[in-house]
C-alpha cells in the first residue's frame, strides 16, 4: 500500500449484516475506522421492493446506525434523498475511500452473489484492499455445506438436516434424535376446525425514525407494490427478540400442528412472523433454536412443534443458503420446463376470481408477508401449472416480502417452488388440484369456483390446470417415483376426460393477462 494512504479501513454496513456481531464490525478498529451506510434509491433499485419491506430495511439500518454511533463508531450515513446519494453502492464506497485517503474496504458478505462480485471487483480494477467475511447470522459455513454436498448425487434436506442435527447437538440424546424421529412432518399438517384462536405476532407503534422512513420512501417510491399503512415491524434487535419470546409464549405450542394450515381471515397463524428479522441480522438463529429447544426440555412445547420449527432454520433455512451460494451464477436463468407466460397483472393487484390467489395477494400487499405454504401452494403452485416464466416469477417473490433477499427467496422460488432447476432442490414438483387448497384452508367456501369440479366453466382452475400439467411434462416427469399415483391415476383418465381438461386450461391460460 502507498505510504501516504491511511491504516484506516473503510466498512460498508448492508441492510442485512445489522448486527454488533456481524464479522467486518468484530474485526473493525473504533477508534480508526469508518462505517459506511448506504440506503437505495429509486433509481439504484431495479427491484419493485414492497414500502413496508423498504420500511423495515430503512428504519433497521437507521437505528442501527444510531446504536452504532452511541457506542462510539464513526458512521458516515446516507440516505435515500440526501443529495449526495449517488445511488450505487459501489461509487459510495469508492468516495468515502477517496474523501478519507483509504484503500482498505472490509465488509460482510453480501447475500446477493451478482452485488459480491462488484464489490470483489473493487480489488482487480481499482487497487484497493477489499477483503469480505462469511457472515456468521448462520450455523453452517460455506464449508459445511460443500463438505456435505462432495460425492452426493442427490442433495436432500432430510439428510443435510439431519448432519447439522448431530454436528450442533441440537435435539439430539445419546448420538439419536430426541425422541426416537428425526423428523415429525406427518404430524405437522393439522388442518383447522375454525374454533381455534391465535395470537397475531406482537406489533410495534412507529417511532419518530421510522415515521421519517415512512415519509421518505412515500417520496422516494412512491408507485411501489404494497400499502405502507399500519406499519408494525420492530426495527431493533430488542424489538425482534421481544417479539419472537412472545412467538415462544402464545403460539410456539400450536406451530407444529398448524404448520401448514391456511385461513383467509387470520395472516399468520402460529408462524413465528421473525424471517425478516433472521434475515436483516436482527435476530441470531443459534440463538432462536436454543430458546425452543429449551422449552422442550422444559416440557413446556411439544416435540413436534419444537423440532419442527427447529426443521425450518437448522434444516431448511442453512440448506438453501447453501444451495444458493453453490449454484450461482446461472441458477436465476434456470427453466427446466422452458416456460415463457408472463406473470399476470393480478399478482400486483389481487383483481382475480381465484380466492385464495385473491386472498394470498391482498394479505401479501397488506402485510408483506404469507406464509410458507401460502408461497408454495397457492401462488408458487398457480405459477408453475400456469407455466409462468421462473424469472418473473423470482422477481415477484423478491418483491413482494419483507423477508426476501436472493439467497434465500432464490433457491425457494426456482428450486423448491417452480422446480425450474430440474429437481436439483426439490425431489418432485409442489403441485395440487384444489383438493389439497380446500383441506388446508377456508378459502373456496368463498370462492366462485367449484372446489369439486374438474371441467366446465365453473371447475376450480386448480384442478384441470393440475392435470393438464401432468399430462403436459409427461416425458420429463413420469419417471419420478413420487408422482407414480398422480401418473396412474392420469392413464385412468379416457379420451373425452383429456380433451377436457386440456381445453378448459387452453382457454382459462389464453385468457390469463
Ligand atoms: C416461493 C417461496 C419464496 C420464499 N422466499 C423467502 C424469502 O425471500 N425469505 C425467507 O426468509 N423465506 C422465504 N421462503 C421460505 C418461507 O416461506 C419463509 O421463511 C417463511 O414463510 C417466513 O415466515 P415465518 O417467519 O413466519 O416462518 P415460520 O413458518 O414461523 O418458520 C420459522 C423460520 O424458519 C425459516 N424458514 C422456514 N422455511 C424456510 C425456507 N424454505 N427457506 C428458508 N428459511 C425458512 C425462516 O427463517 C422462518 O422465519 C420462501 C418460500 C417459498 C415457497
Ligand atoms: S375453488 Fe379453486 S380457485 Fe377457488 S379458492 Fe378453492 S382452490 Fe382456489
Amino acid at each position: 500500500m502507498n505510504s501516504a494512504v491511511s491504516e484506516r479501513t473503510v466498512i460498508p454496513i448492508l441492510w442485512d449484516h445489522l448486527s454488533h456481531n456481524t464479522p467486518s464490525l468484530l474485526h473493525a478498529s473504533k477508534s480508526k475506522d469508518i462505517i459506511l451506510m448506504v440506503e437505495p434509491k429509486k433509481n439504484s433499485e431495479k427491484v419493485n421492493h414492497h414500502k413496508k419491506k423498504l420500511i423495515f430495511l430503512i428504519s433497521s439500518m437507521r437505528h442501527f446506525a444510531k446504536e452504532l454511533q452511541e457506542n462510539g463508531w464513526t458512521v458516515k450515513y446516507i440516505k435515500m434523498r440526501s443529495p449526495e446519494n449517488s445511488g450505487s453502492l459501489r461509487s459510495e464506497i469508492l468516495q468515502a475511500c477517496k474523501s478519507n485517503n483509504i484503500s482498505n474496504i472490509l465488509l460482510t458478505e453480501p447475500g446477493n452473489w451478482q452485488l459480491r462480485e462488484t464489490l470483489k471487483s473493487l480489488q482487480k480494477g481499482y487497487d484497493y484492499n477489499v477483503k469480505l467475511l462469511e457472515n456468521n447470522n448462520f450455523f453452517s459455513t460455506h464449508s459445511t455445506f460443500s463438505e456435505w454436498t462432495s460425492n452426493r448425487k442427490e442433495l436432500r434436506l432430510e439428510y443435510f438436516y439431519r448432519m447439522m442435527r448431530v454436528k450442533t447437538g441440537i435435539l439430539i440424546k445419546k448420538n439419536k434424535p430426541t425422541g426416537g424421529r428425526w423428523n415429525y412432518d406427518k404430524e405437522n399438517r393439522g388442518t383447522l376446525s375454525g374454533s381455534e384462536k391465535f395470537k397475531p405476532p406482537l406489533q410495534f407503534k412507529p417511532d419518530d425514525i421510522t415515521q421519517e422512513v415512512i415519509d421518505d420512501v412515500n417520496i422516494e417510491f412512491a408507485g411501489n407494490f404494497g400499502s405502507d399503512r399500519n406499519f408494525w415491524f420492530g426495527v431493533t434487535r430488542s424489538e425482534a427478540e421481544v417479539a419472537f419470546d412472545y412467538f415462544l409464549k402464545h403460539n410456539l405450542a400450536t406451530f407444529g400442528k398448524f404448520q401448514d394450515a391456511m385461513d383467509c381471515d387470520s395472516s399468520f397463524l402460529s408462524h413465528a412472523v421473525i424471517s425478516m428479522y433472521l434475515n436483516a441480522g436482527l435476530l441470531n438463529p443459534i440463538t432462536v433454536c436454543k430458546k425452543v429447544e429449551a422449552l422442550y426440555i422444559s416440557g413446556e412445547v411439544p416435540l413436534n412443534s419444537a423440532e419442527g420449527f427447529i426443521r425450518q432454520i437448522l434444516g431448511w433455512r442453512e440448506f438453501i443458503r447453501g444451495i444458493y451460494w453453490m449454484s450461482m451464477p446461472g441458477y436465476e436463468n434456470q427453466n427446466f420446463f422452458n416456460f415463457s407466460r408472463s406473470l399476470p397483472k393480478f399478482f400486483w393487484t389481487g383483481d382475480t376470481e381465484l380466492q385464495c390467489l385473491k386472498s394470498t395477494i391482498q394479505q401479501t400487499n397488506e402485510e408483506a408477508y404469507a406464509h410458507h405454504i401460502q408461497r408454495l401452494m397457492i401462488t408458487g403452485n398457480f405459477s408453475l401449472l400456469a407455466g409462468i416464466t421462473p424469472e418473473e416469477v423470482h422477481q415477484w417473490y423478491l418483491a413482494v416480502y419483507a423477508d426476501a433477499h436472493e439467497w434465500v427467496e432464490l433457491p425457494n422460488t426456482i428450486g423448491m417452488s417452480q422446480y425450474a432447476d430440474g429437481g436439483k432442490l426439490a425431489s418432485k414438483p409442489y403441485i395440487s388440484g384444489g383438493a389439497y387448497i380446500n383441506k388446508m384452508s377456508n378459502y373456496c367456501g368463498n370462492c366462485r369456483f367449484n372446489v369439486k369440479k374438474r371441467n366446465g366453466p365453473d371447475a376450480c382452475p386448480f384442478n384441470y390446470l393440475y392435470w393438464n400439467f401432468l399430462d403436459k411434462h409427461q416425458t420429463r416427469l413420469n419417471s419420478n417415483p413420487r408422482l407414480r399415483l398422480p401418473y396412474s391415476s392420469l392413464s385412468k383418465f379416457d379420451k373425452e376426460d383429456l380433451s377436457k381438461v386440456r381445453s378448459d386450461s387452453k382457454k382459462f391460460l389464453e385468457g390469463l393477462v
